[in-house]
């Protein structure tokens, strides 16, 4: 392994077992199996989880830390997984560095520089400002600077499936289908294709729940530690008119511009250079394969395809076939700008899907009733995750439609 590639790998590992001797305590999924909710890991568990699939191989790089400075971790697998974690780890550096002075040095010109050299064909949306980001990463010499990207060789522009999950905070059977679903991963051969994952895209989400488990408090939370909504704060169709917006803003808090969240803008820098053919994103409940476009009511230009994709996935994920049909049919009569897949298809001109896993079914016991994390997530994980494994995995090995 070359020394920088080395050197991220550690950055990663070491923000790993730091946040691991933080947050390392008695498994909550016992205590969950116990009251009936499922046998769900806790923030510790699932890291540990993160740092096994290291162990047998996977590369991790820090690309960035959330609100509360957790770390938000890519699990790099396949051929290019190395020179993807050297760029992420400086990535993570500099983003740190912002988060240290209480706001990132990250603007939008040099995301728009990134992904003028080297996003999906489109090309440059703006050519004044991918001028100065040019000049501007060229002074701080990291991987934004296009030429040393080509420098850097072809392996950033293998082809590459993203995977998210644990956007919302409520919805873990999505991290732990998306964790199953590495496990497989990790064991096949992917060809020349690079997968790039966040399992945990929203940790200081995902700790207020485990909170609030842990003191038996049945709360609802959906944003991010300053309670914003991460699946509105993605720049695609994002907008902020009239008050019927600002008020149905409140439910579905969009964040005070397209990425101004610091967990979403590391998302949108580690993906800036990679070229990005097929993106997943994992949520729950409600049974169904979601793809683009979700701020639109025009189809997109390639809804036969991932209408194809769906369908497939759906059929598979369960015994009673899941529903699919793009987003914006889906969610009738609530904010739908800026969200993921439409930012990964309209971007990076990936294929993306949305998965809602599960059906959400309640049961009749008061405990689940009350409880909002029983409304997201089935109480029998071992019913659901393999199915929709299967299901996936053709999709995200780049296979066709
Ligand atoms: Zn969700």
């Amino acid at each position: 392994m070359p020394k920088s590639d080395q050197a991220s790998e550690e950055q990663g590992r070491a923000a790993l077992r730091a946040a691991l001797f933080v947050h390392r305590r008695a498994p909550l999924s016992r205590l969950l199996a116990r009251r009936g909710l499922g046998p769900y890991r806790g923030y510790g568990e699932l890291l540990e989880a993160i740092e096994r699939l290291a162990d047998r191989g996977a590369q991790l790089s820090l690309i960035g830390r959330s609100i509360r400075g957790e770390p938000l971790l890519a699990v790099h697998l396949g051929a290019a997984s190395s020179a993807a974690a050297r760029g992420e780890g400086r990535a993570a550096e500099r983003l740190a560095l912002g988060a240290q002075g209480g706001r990132s040095v990250m603007n939008g010109a040099s995301l728009h520089g990134a992904h003028d050299d080297s996003g999906p064909p489109g090309g440059a949306d703006d050519p004044a400002a991918s001028d100065a980001a040019v000049a501007s990463s060229a002074e701080r010499a990291g991987p934004l600077d296009p030429r040393l990207s080509r420098a850097a060789g072809l392996r950033e522009r293998e082809r590459t499936t993203v995977i998210l999950s644990g956007i919302h905070p409520l919805e873990w059977i999505g991290i732990e289908a998306h964790l199953a679903l590495l496990e497989r991963l990790a064991t096949q051969d992917l060809g020349g294709r690079s997968i790039l994952a966040v399992p945990i895209v929203n940790p200081d989400g995902l700790l207020r729940v485990e909170m609030n488990l842990r003191a038996g408090r049945h709360r609802y939370v959906r944003g991010n530690a300053r309670g914003v909504d991460l699946n509105r704060n993605f720049d695609a169709g994002w907008y902020e008119r009239g008050l019927i917006q600002r008020l149905i803003g409140l439910v579905f808090s969009p964040g005070s511009r397209p990425a101004s969240e610091p967990e979403v803008e590391a998302i949108a820098h580690a993906l800036s250079p990679r070229r990005i053919d097929r993106a997943l994103s994992l949520h729950s409940a409600g049974g169904a394969v979601l793809y683009p476009p979700a701020h639109s009511l025009w189809p997109v230009a390639d809804a036969a395809e991932h209408r194809a994709f769906a369908l497939r996935v759906a059929r598979a994920a369960d015994r009673r076939p899941y529903r699919a049909m793009s987003y914006v049919r889906f969610a009738w009569g609530i904010r739908k700008a800026g969200l993921e897949i439409d930012w990964l298809h309209d971007r990076h001109g990936a294929l993306s899907l949305l998965v809602e896993c599960s059906r959400g079914k309640l049961g009749l016991r008061p405990s689940r009733l009350v409880e909002p994390f029983a409304w997201h997530n089935p109480r029998r994980l071992d019913d659901a995750t393999p199915p929709l494994v299967d299901a996936l995995l053709p999709f995200v090995k780049g296979a066709r439609a």
